[in-house]
């Protein structure tokens, strides 16, 4: 059988053990990826049990435990995953968290923590990547790319969203980081691309969707008319994780069922 184009691309997904890191861990492990799955402390039952169940369908996986908002942590975490794998090709910047609150009533805390995770996260984790792949180089015969980096943004990069200023404010700062970065990395053949996931069913915005007057206010945002899965989202990062879109740097790929297109102006405005 001929082996995948990913077999010799192992893959790091930051946030890996819930949603939407969890499909892509195991949407590019199936592809034939050697994926590190990447977890907090508690997650770690969950994170034996995909270790587990990738190894039984002949897959490649490790779980590692780190903060991605911690320099140490994440610099510890790229070294196991090349003691394991040799090194990372693609780099799925995706754990984030929202601390939601009324704006006046926002604590420095909460503004503080989601900044940490979700952009300082985000850099620290882009950087140790852009150093492996640097160090490794291209190598031709396993991709044209030295590597790949796909930032998990939101459409809160372009929607302003009430109660939520840090979370948006992240959003947007990924935006800029990834534009820059992709700009910066693309003579080293770095690619690096952004993720605008709509509204998608994970624990990280259960009460939108788990009543059906939630998600029937949910759906007057989302022309397509759905929600969107974790999967929606793991088979667009497949895709920007692979050689098919290797002339593809810079871009923002909205996987959001139309939440973009300013639905309060179908019925004509
Ligand atoms: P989730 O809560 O299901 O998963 C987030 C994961 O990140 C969890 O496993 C959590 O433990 C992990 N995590 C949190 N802090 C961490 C840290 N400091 N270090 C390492 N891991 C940490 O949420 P999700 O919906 O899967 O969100 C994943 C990403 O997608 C986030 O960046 C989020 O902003 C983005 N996103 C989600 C939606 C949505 O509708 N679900 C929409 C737009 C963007």
């Amino acid at each position: 059988m001929e082996q995948s184009p990913f077999a010799r691309q192992p893959a790091l997904i930051t946030g890996a053990a819930s949603g939407i890191g969890r499909a892509c861990a195991l949407h590019l492990a199936a592809k034939g990826a050697p994926v590190v799955i990447n977890h907090l402390p508690h997650e770690q039952a969950t994170v034996e049990a995909m270790v587990a169940d990738i190894e039984q369908a002949g897959g490649r996986a490790l779980g590692v435990v780190a903060d991605v908002s911690n320099e140490e942590q994440v610099t510890e975490m790229f070294a196991k995953a090349v003691a394991a794998f040799g090194t990372v090709y693609i780099l799925v910047n995706n754990a984030g968290i929202q601390k939601d609150a009324e704006f006046a009533e926002m604590s420095v805390a909460d503004w503080q923590r989601v900044l940490d995770v979700n952009l300082t996260g985000q850099f620290l984790c882009a950087r140790a990547a852009a150093r492996e792949f640097r160090r490794r180089g291209v190598k031709p015969e396993i991709s044209p790319a030295a590597g790949k980096i796909i930032c998990m943004s939101s459409v809160h990069q372009v929607i302003p969203w009430a109660g939520h200023a840090n979370y948006a404010a992240t959003k947007g700062g990924i935006h800029m980081l990834m534009a820059t970065l992709a700009q910066e990395l693309a003579p080293a053949r770095i690619r690096v691309n952004a993720v605008l996931p709509g509204a998608i069913r994970t624990p990280i915005n259960r009460p939108a969707w788990d009543t059906s007057e939630a998600l029937n206010d949910l759906l007057r945002l989302i022309p397509y008319g759905r929600i969107g899965e974790p999967e929606d989202i793991a088979k667009a990062v497949g895709w920007l994780a692979s050689d098919d879109s290797d002339y593809v740097n810079g871009a923002n790929l909205a996987v959001d069922g139309g939440m973009l297109l300013y639905p309060g102006f179908a019925g004509h405005g």
